[in-house]
């Protein structure tokens, strides 16, 4: 099915515009009735009308007993960053049990074909380093940056290079306000491509000129709602600031043990941007 997919947008997808040689453009410019049609026609299939079950997005870290009898272990990456250390010890892993590895749509690492009886010597051997498959806080567990700046050519602004300062920044007003257990779902991008999905985010930075950033809100946890901007053209010094205003006003006006996004959502985009002001670098 996947290939029938990804087949599709290699033969219909637009191969001479970059910007718009994304699946997305496909389905906007054919219909999803063609694209059904194609996929069912390559894949050799029908699809069913049937109701979706409720999205969820479960964690793919720490152990999990597959099917076959074998162990995997979702192993944390800070936006996929592996290198150093980390690199060859993973790789010594690899080798040395015969995984193969996924790699999850939140940047993570999955090792995969783990013997039941090699799993404490995998725990030993991450211990003996100093590794932990686990992240370090809540927020990092779903936070996510994009290339950005140096390697992709369309980046305004930093993602993930500053993506450890930024989540430690937020990591500490998290816990200025007593809201840490509740991280919402980060994510943050070099440009408005969105590559790290900040649109389906409970909070995003968004780069928007040098040294500018769209701050988004009011995506849910599990991405199947949209965000909205809440302040535009922010200075990267003053991110901050308008972040430690928004966990303030989550605070004062969460019901119950109301998330981020929810809180964001039900507040809406207008009121939520007034109640940023007066910022005299808010535009
Ligand atoms: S969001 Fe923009 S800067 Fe980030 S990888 Fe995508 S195109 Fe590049």
């Amino acid at each position: 099915m996947a290939e029938a997919v990804v087949t599709t947008q290699r033969d219909h997808g637009d191969r001479l515009n970059r910007k718009r040689s994304r699946l997305k453009y496909l389905l906007h410019d054919r219909g999803v009735a063609w694209f059904r049609a194609e996929v069912e026609a390559r894949a050799g299939v029908t699809f069913a009308d049937r109701a979706l079950p409720p999205w969820r997005t479960p964690s793919a870290l720490g152990w999990t007993e597959r099917a076959d009898g074998s162990w995997a272990l979702g192993f944390h990456t800070l936006s996929g960053r592996i290198a150093g250390p980390l690199k060859a010890a993973l790789a010594e892993l690899v080798a040395r049990h015969g995984l193969d590895l996924q790699l999850t749509p939140d940047q993570d690492l999955i090792l995969l074909g783990i013997p039941r009886e090699a799993r404490a010597a995998v725990e030993a051997f991450l211990a003996a380093r100093g590794l932990r498959a686990e992240s370090p806080t809540k927020l990092h567990d779903r936070a996510l940056a994009c290339v950005a700046l140096p390697l992709c050519a369309v980046a305004i602004t930093e993602a993930e290079r500053v993506a450890p300062d930024l989540l430690a920044t937020i990591q500490s007003l998290l816990e200025k306000h007593g809201l840490a257990d509740r991280a919402p779902v980060f994510r943050l991008t070099g440009c408005a491509n969105g590559c790290a999905r900040p649109y389906a985010a409970e909070l995003a930075v968004v780069g928007q000129a040098v040294d500018r950033h769209a701050v988004f809100a009011g995506g849910d946890a599990e991405g199947t709602r949209l965000a909205f901007s809440v302040a535009e053209k922010v200075p990267t010094a003053e991110l901050s600031t308008v972040l430690d205003r928004l966990f303030g006003l989550w605070k004062q006006g969460r019901r119950g043990d109301e998330g981020f996004g929810d809180f964001a959502a039900r507040t809406g985009a207008a009121a939520l941007a007034s109640r940023l002001r007066p910022a005299p670098s808010l535009v």
